[in-house]
């Protein structure tokens, strides 16, 4: 019922898969570390809500789905991160690959999971006459070394926002349900922004969107385990997209 609703819920780094076919351009010795590291686990079930879901199907070591494609654009890949990583997040090499291969992977996997959130917002403004998208993740609880951000009072939940998407009134009110429940929140610390298709970037205000990232130390303790909170705070993410849902449909 809720896949009709004007939301789509964006989960972009929470795959652990690496591919057989990409796993012979990496430095296997680092990779089990990077995954860990890298990856937003378990976000693809903390933001399943019942809408609309594209859950990026490969990790984002393979490719980051959430970086503008073209390196020239893409102030990451100064670090070897634009969207095909070949540095790891404390700089030291994570994979060798050629143009060729590079360009293959972004036509495989980026192109096509950007066509297909185009779709999907497209769908929803033609149905509905505007779209919400929820930028779903988490981040680590300490800084990482690639990090630009590297203030280590970091929040439990971080709300990214973009200047002409992300209306005033979504921030606030979602801000204000994670304060009421006790998290302590930041807008745009550690991490800023939130994704909006190229088609419709800067151009049109029907297109709205919000970035909810989850500090990981609120549901993975050190060892890995997931701790005892975790439905609670699942329960407290799907309590702030409903928030979500009621504003945008009044
Ligand atoms: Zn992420």
């Amino acid at each position: 019922m809720r896949k009709k609703f004007p939301i789509v819920i964006n989960v972009p780094h929470s795959s652990l898969l690496i591919p057989e076919g990409e796993m012979q351009f990496f430095e296997r010795p680092r990779l089990i570390r990077e995954l860990v590291a890298m990856t937003d686990h378990c976000c693809d079930d903390l933001f399943d809500t019942g809408h609309e879901m594209l859950v990026f199907p490969v990790s984002r070591l393979v490719c980051d789905f959430e970086r503008f494609r073209d390196d020239a654009d893409e102030i990451m890949s100064q670090k070897g991160m634009g969207a095909v990583y070949t540095r790891c997040s404390d700089m030291s090499l994570l994979r060798v690959i050629d143009v060729e291969n590079k360009e293959r992977i972004l036509r495989t996997y980026y192109d096509r999971y950007h066509s297909y959130l185009e779709r999907l917002v497209e769908m929803r403004l033609l149905r509905h006459g505007c779209c919400l998208i929820i930028d779903g993740h988490s981040f680590y609880e300490s800084p990482l070394p690639y990090e630009k951000d590297q203030n280590k009072d970091r929040p439990d939940i971080c709300i990214g926002t973009d200047a002409f998407h992300t209306p005033e009134i979504l921030v606030e009110e979602v801000w204000d349900f994670f304060e009421k429940r006790g998290y302590s929140t930041a807008i745009n610390a550690p991490f800023a922004g939130a994704i909006v298709p190229m088609k419709y970037y800067k151009s049109d205000e029907r297109v709205k969107s919000i970035m909810i990232e989850i500090n990981r130390r609120l549901y993975i303790g050190t060892d890995g385990t997931i701790k005892p909170e975790y439905q609670m705070i699942k329960n407290d993410i799907n309590e702030a997209v409903h928030i979500l849902e009621r504003s945008v449909m009044s």
